[in-house]
């Protein structure tokens, strides 16, 4: 359950952080779209830098995710490299950012034909 509930949090946070990219970090956003929040929240003890339940919670993309992107204050340092394909159309990234959603089938990037095809409903 609490997994689906992050999955649906991801997507309107994607969504958001894709028409809103060039916001300041605010508060809001640093608590939305960081680990250091949700570490603080999830009253986890220690450093999110270290924490292992941060990392189990998460998929290794967003994981990194969480813990680099722009609305953090303090970013993980030596975060894993960590690759990403779009499974419609083979781009490639290092980044999270450069992709739309994620789906079961995996990591769409933000290219038209791409979010078409990973939104549409599953036919054969
Ligand atoms: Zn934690
Ligand atoms: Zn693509």
């Amino acid at each position: 359950m609490f997994l689906i509930f992050i999955t649906i949090i991801l997507f309107i946070g994607f969504i958001e952080l894709l028409s809103f990219r060039k916001q300041a970090v605010t508060p809001r956003n640093h608590r939305r779209y960081t680990l250091c929040s949700t570490h603080y929240y999830s009253k986890h003890k220690g450093k999110w830098q270290e924490c292992k339940k941060c990392k189990d919670e998460y998929s290794i993309e967003n994981y990194v995710y969480f813990a680099t992107n722009y609305f953090n204050f303090e970013k993980l340092p030596n975060a894993m490299k960590i690759t990403i394909r779009c499974v419609n159309c083979e781009f490639e990234s290092n980044t999270m950012e450069d992709f739309a959603f994620e789906t079961n089938e995996g990591f769409y990037c933000t290219k038209s034909k791409c979010q078409k095809k990973g939104t549409a409903p599953l036919s054969k």
